[in-house]
């Protein structure tokens, strides 16, 4: 099932229909309106020609929930509709959709580019996992592409960027990097983790071939289960030669050739025959039906979160104990322009913002908050509150700190689905107790 063309073409929807209607055909024959939880590790073969057509892919169809779910399948179709791809493939996490993108283009020997503005899980899979099994990142000291065209070279197999950077909300520029990836002839891959599935951003609306995503932040939006998965945007031409894993004899399969095989899908068939098959990070189906069901509000979730930022972005910048907000919306973002091209509403969920005072008052401040959860989380329906400087950046030196634009009183701030007033009043008694 997973190379079988979509029943109907999403692609008229509007994304609020696509986010509740598509992948509904997989709904079996009891005229369920639900879909379906298949908690099931293997499917039965009708005889032993049919299993070996499937296992020679010359047939699509289930083997064993490593490699496919009809629950997941579902999921994976919607999340293909909704960025307008060829397919997608879901996987356990953010980090395994960008370990198996990563590793079903690039081999030892190669290596890989990325921009600066990276999540630093990412930036350590990159610069120590990647570089163990031999593929060496080049992350560019800034977004200019010039030095971009300079670190690419003939061994180059991507260019790697997020559409609005984890934490500082820094945007790509997206037009311009795809137009460098494809003078390059190699595909330009995205973390849009902060694009909410397509919905604030689609970067295959700006020459992007490849998205990656965090589903564990706004497409499950309600901080229930863990999930990435990956898109093919199905526009990257594989027979430029740099990629004969895709466009050439593959040893795995008795020499099947993927582009020949499967068309504008042979990227993400590759990831899921290949990738999946062999490193094994699928999603369980219960947390496939928890994405599902967290898809159909994404867009409503979404919009109340950009507003509610939005207001306390305002609320935070005139309050004297605050000494810095910084929020993308706000003309004085370094990426505010870009945001108001590439994003819908030209703004974020997040923001980041620096109180007066000191690595104490602060976290007494975040001691002293009721409502919002103290955690390391995005795109939850609670209010979150991260403090870098004593968790996710507490083993950093203070010259790094200061490199890595972590001071002791930096809060990053995902808005949830409250009220956004009550939040405020919230701040309110933290920074009465902080006096
Ligand atoms: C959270 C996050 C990831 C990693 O995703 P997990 O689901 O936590 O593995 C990758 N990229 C970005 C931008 C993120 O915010």
């Amino acid at each position: 099932m997973f190379f079988k063309m979509y029943i109907m073409d999403y692609s008229k929807l509007k994304f609020e229909t696509r986010q509740i209607h598509a992948g509904l055909d997989h709904t079996p024959a009891t005229g369920a309106r639900g879909i379906a939880i298949y908690p099931t590790a293997a499917y039965r073969f009708r005889d032993c020609e049919h299993a070996a057509r499937l296992f020679e892919l010359s047939e699509g169809g289930n083997i064993y929930t490593r490699l496919q779910n009809p629950t997941t399948s579902a999921y994976e179709e919607r999340v293909a509709a909704l960025y307008g791809g060829a397919g997608a493939l879901a996987v356990a996490s953010g980090m395994s959709a960008i370990l198996i993108a990563v590793t079903a283009l690039a081999s030892a020997g190669d290596n890989i580019v990325a921009l600066p503005f990276l999540y630093g899980g990412t930036y350590n899979q990159f610069r120590h996992s990647l570089k163990r099994l031999g593929i060496e990142v080049r992350i560019a000291d800034s977004d200019s592409p010039e030095q971009i065209k300079s670190l690419i070279d003939s061994r180059t197999r991507l260019l790697f960027a997020e559409s609005m950077g984890n934490p500082t909300c820094a945007v790509a520029d997206l037009e311009t990097l795809s137009l460098i990836a494809k003078d390059a002839q190699i595909p330009f891959v995205v973390d849009n983790t902060f694009g909410a599935a397509g919905y604030l951003c689609n970067p295959f609306d700006w020459g992007a071939n490849i998205v990656v995503d965090s589903a564990t932040k706004w497409i499950n939006g309600h901080g229930t289960a863990m999930g990435g998965i990956i898109v093919d945007g199905g526009n990257f031409d594989w027979s430029c030669g740099k990629y004969p894993e895709i466009n050439g004899p593959s040893a795995g399969y008795h020499g099947l050739n993927f582009h020949e095989a499967f068309g504008k899908a042979a990227f993400i068939v590759k990831c899921r025959v290949d990738g999946l098959r062999d490193f094994g990070p699928c999603p369980s189906p219960f947390d496939s039906y928890l994405m599902m069901i967290g898809l159909e509000t994404l867009s409503l979730r979404v919009r109340h979160e950009v507003e509610a930022t939005r207001k306390l972005a305002e609320w935070l910048q005139s309050h004297p104990k605050v000494k810095k907000v910084s929020y993308v919306g706000f003309d004085n973002h370094p990426s505010h322009l870009l945001a108001k091209k590439y994003f819908r509403f030209g703004g974020s969920a997040i923001l980041n913002v620096e109180l007066e005072g000191t690595l104490d008052s602060t976290i007494k401040f975040v001691e002293s908050l009721k409502l919002a959860a103290h955690m390391t989380m995005i795109g939850d329906s609670i209010t979150v509150v991260t403090h870098p400087a004593s968790t996710t950046h507490k083993q950093l030196s203070e010259a790094d700190l200061k490199a890595a634009g972590v001071t002791p009183t930096l809060l990053r701030i995902s808005l949830g689905l409250e009220d956004p007033d009550d939040i405020i009043d919230d701040f309110k008694q933290a920074f009465v107790h902080v006096g």
